[in-house]
Formats: structure tokens, sequence, C-alpha cells
């Protein structure tokens, strides 16, 4: 029998609802595999063992009893740490929410939870999602599983490496400026950040608030279509929440084919910072795109290359004022309550040790940038080139349907290697950063390995806001010719595990 854990999600679901497999049997099978391989890999911080089978067994009961059964009924899936999950802990990577039990769902773990999915327990992350590399984490690094000595991307490595170790065939990430997409991109899995305000905010823990935002992950289009139809769609509890109906992402990824489509290839995601065969492998998804019908139209987007210090401005700027509620009084970690501290002390002393170095490190350049004097020439001048970058997108699309790029300009790089070094870390978000900043939407999935280290190298496509579809029509289509081509080495068991 093959086994469970290779299936994908649309699989599972497909079983289960013909009763060819138990939702328990298939939780029991990824629960095994957890205890397996995840003290390697290190994907979780939690396992919600009791709650994972409880929810199996609801809806094998459900199935019994003759209930008709959503799409991901039964499917187990990997939740990052900064949703909130009502008795189960939370903690988004940091020290300072160590031992906190929300006492609420996160709208996206309401909607699992409603649409019968299986949530295994919490995964790994950098500290308040600031990192591209899961390394910022208070609790220890995630390993890649194509080589456990790599990282697995960040801030979402956890969910991505429990993709890529077969620990779940589903998850949820974050991405703010990249932590869903770099993550799929470095463990060759999809990944997908929604237009900004497609997926509810609330009860994600805040850290950029105007570019945040949640979406699916999964190792396989489809799967990461099922996935987005059930946490997408209008939030009464999140002001900014697109009040539309979620785009048509399921059909789209189902009825994949680029034959007339625009794809535009932008000449600022290119250069220096960028591995030789991540260019290959994208020039050769440019051709294969080419080769199913789409015409390839290049472009020139002169305001990207000010995406990164825009970003880095308004990212901190963000993350200085949210942050601002983890004062020790609600949360989580309290230091130096020993009735010799005054309340501010313990606030700041609380903060000392709670925090880890990139956070701090966020929060005092965002409350410099913010501060009286300096606001206009820092922060206004991001907003600027936001809005310039918002513009060269909308004249991009009125030329072509989407964009194209490499998700990431490296692979997986040495765990270690950029931990001293932040601006050469904060370069692995570099063509991820612009749709970012302009909210529009964009998916990363696998283009092949690079030939210099048989590394994953993933393929970005950006569509307009609001048309998030395109990025499945074509992300199927892409897919299924890779697999067609060269079978799915992707989906095989990752080297290292
Ligand atoms: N790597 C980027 C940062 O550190 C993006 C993080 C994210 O998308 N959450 O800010």
């Amino acid at each position: 029998m093959t086994d469970i854990t290779r299936l994908t999600a649309a699989e599972i679901a497909a079983r289960i609802a013909s009763g060819e497999l138990t939702a328990v049997a298939v939780t029991e099978a990824h629960l095994d595999r957890i205890g397996a391989v995840d003290e390697k890999v290190h994907a979780f911080l939690h396992i919600d063992r009791e709650g994972a089978l409880a929810q199996a067994r609801a809806v094998d009961a459900k199935r019994a009893a003759g209930e008709k059964l959503g799409p991901l009924a039964g499917v187990p899936l990997a939740l990052k740490d900064i949703f909130t999950t009502e008795g189960v802990p939370t903690t988004c990577g940091s020290k300072i929410l160590e031992g906190w039990i929300p006492p609420y769902d996160a709208t996206v773990t309401r909607r699992l939870r409603a649409a019968d999915v299986v949530i295994l327990g919490k995964t790994n992350m950098d500290e308040f999602a600031m990192g591209s590399s899961t390394e910022n984490s208070a609790y220890g690094h995630t390993g890649n599983p194509w080589d456990l000595t790599r990282i697995p991307g960040g801030s979402g490595g956890g969910s991505s490496a429990a993709l890529a170790a077969y620990e779940a065939p589903l998850a949820i990430g974050t991405d703010t400026g990249g932590s869903i997409r770099q993550p799929a991109s470095v463990t060759g899995t999809v990944g997908v950040k929604p237009t900004y305000g497609g997926v509810s905010r609330y009860g994600m823990i805040a850290f950029s608030s105007s570019l945040d935002q949640g979406g699916p992950c999964a190792r396989t289009v489809l799967d990461a279509a099922l996935l987005h139809e059930v946490i997408g769609g209008h939030d009464p509890l999140d002001s900014t929440s697109i009040d539309a109906p979620v785009p048509p992402v399921v059909e789209a990824a189902r009825g994949g084919g680029v034959a007339g489509m625009r794809v535009g290839v932008v000449r600022q995601f290119s250069g220096e910072h960028y591995q030789a065969g991540v260019l290959q492998r994208f020039e050769e998804s440019v051709e294969l795109l080419r080769g199913l019908g789409a015409e390839i139209v290049p472009l020139d987007c002169p305001s990207f290359d000010l995406a990164l210090s825009a970003y880095y401005l308004i990212a901190p700027s963000e993350c200085s004022s949210n942050l601002a509620r983890f004062d020790a009084m609600r949360y989580g970690l309290r230091t130096g309550d020993d009735g010799s501290h005054s309340a501010e002390e313990v606030t700041a002393l609380t903060r000392e040790a709670g925090f880890g170095d990139e956070v701090k490190r966020r929060i005092m350049l965002g409350t410099y940038a913010l501060s009286a004097g300096y606001y206009d020439a820092y922060y206004g001048s991001a907003q600027k080139v936001r809005t310039l970058i918002k513009r060269d997108f909308d004249a991009a699309f009125g030329q072509v349907d989407v964009v194209v790029s490499p998700t990431t300009p490296t692979t997986a790089f040495p765990i270690g290697e950029r931990a001293d070094d932040p601006v050469a870390m904060y370069l692995a978000d570099l063509c991820t950063i612009p749709v970012s900043l302009s909210g529009n939407a964009a998916m990363s999935l696998p283009c092949g390995l690079a030939p210099e280290d048989g590394l994953p190298v993933g393929l970005q496509i950006i569509a307009p806001a609001t048309k998030d579809d395109r990025l499945y029509k074509v992300g199927a289509a892409v897919e299924a010719a890779f697999v067609e081509r060269w079978g799915h080495p992707l989906l095989e068991e990752a080297p290292s595990l």
C-alpha cells in the first residue's frame, strides 16, 4: 500500500470520503512520521496529538452518520505558530509569549476547524516572523529536509519543512515580505501569498499590519488552491479584509492552461545577487511557458530597485508600534516582578529578556524612523517609494496578465552563513518584497533543482490584486509540464532524511 504521508491533500480527502481510509488512520500516520523525523527537522514547536485525533474521530463519525464532508475533511495540517489557537500554546517563536495559551481562535484557525481540517500542531518560525531562515526562533532552528545543514527559509521555515519532510500535506504560513514564498522556494514546495486582504488577519499576531498576509502552503498547486478556498474570504473582524468572494482558485487549478496569456519578465529581477543555477532554471521556465503558448513580454520596473530599502523602513516602523503590546502585563513572560521594581521597570526588564536581537533591532529602527524630525525623511519617503512600486506594477499589468521571476536569488544557504549579517539575510527577499509592498498576489512553485548544488529552485508568479486565480491557472500549467517532462523529483523523499 502507498505510504499515506506521500499522498496529496486532494487524494487523502477523496480516500476518506470514499471510506478507503479513516481520518484517524491518516492522522496517526502523520503523527508517526513526525515522531520518526521531527527530532532531526524540528518543524514543530508544539504537537497537539489529542486535539488532532479528536478532530479526526469527529470526521469519521460524520462520515459514518452519512453527513456530507467538506473538500479537505480529515486532511492533516501544520499551522504556523503566529495564529492563535484556543487552548493550544502560541509563541510566535518568541520567549516573550512562552506559556501563553490564547483564549480564542484566529479566523484562519476557526475556518480550518469548521472545514474539518486536522490541525497537527504549531510550526517553528523566526521570532515574530522577522527573518528569512527560521534561525531567529527563540526555540532553535529548523533544518531543510533536502539538507539538514541548510536553512528551510523563513520566517515560515517550520511550515514548509513539515511539507517537504512529509510530516503534513498542508500547512499555513504568513507573508509580510516573503515568508510564505521564500520557504516554499528553498524546500521545493508551493506557497501562496494571497492579495492583501484576501485572508483574514484576525488572530494572526501582527508584525507589519499593512503587509501581513496569511496564505496556503502545500506540495501541489491544487492542494494550495483547496486550502486557499477554505481560509479565504471576507471577515468582518478584520477591517482590511476584502468584501468580495474568494477568486475561483480551485477551478483555475483544475483548468490550467496558458495559451494566449501574456507573461511579463521584469529586468530588475536579475543581477549580481542571483545564483547562476537559479537564473538558469528561471530562464528554462520562461521558455517552457513560451512553449505552452504564452507570449513573453520584457518589462522595466525601475522602482523595484528601491523596494528593499522602503520595506526595511515600513516594516520596522509598523512593528515598533505593534510590538508595544508586549508590556509584561497582558501576555506570557514577566521578569522582575518581585516587588522591588516599578511597573515601567518590569516592562523594560521583560522586553529585554523576552525579545531576541533581530526583534530589538527592528523595534529600534522603526522607533527611530518614526521619531519627530525623521518621520518625513524616512517613513514618509518609504511610503512614496511604495506608491511608485504600485504604479510600476499597475503599468506592467496594463501589458501582461501575470509577471514571473525567480522567487529568491539563491537556493537554501547553510545554517549560520548569514546569521550575523542582517543585510545579507534581507537580500533573500529581493523578488518577494515588491509584491508585498504593492499588495498583489503571488505564488512560488518548484521549477527544478539548481545544477550546482542539487537544491530546489522556486518560480514566482505574480498576479494583479484580487486576480489570485491567475496564479493557480499558470501554476497548474507549469506544474503539469514539469511532471510530464521530468516526473516529479520534488515529490520524492528529500535526500537527507
Ligand atoms: N524576511 C522578511 C523579514 O525579515 C520577511 C518576513 C516575513 O515575510 N514575515 O522581514
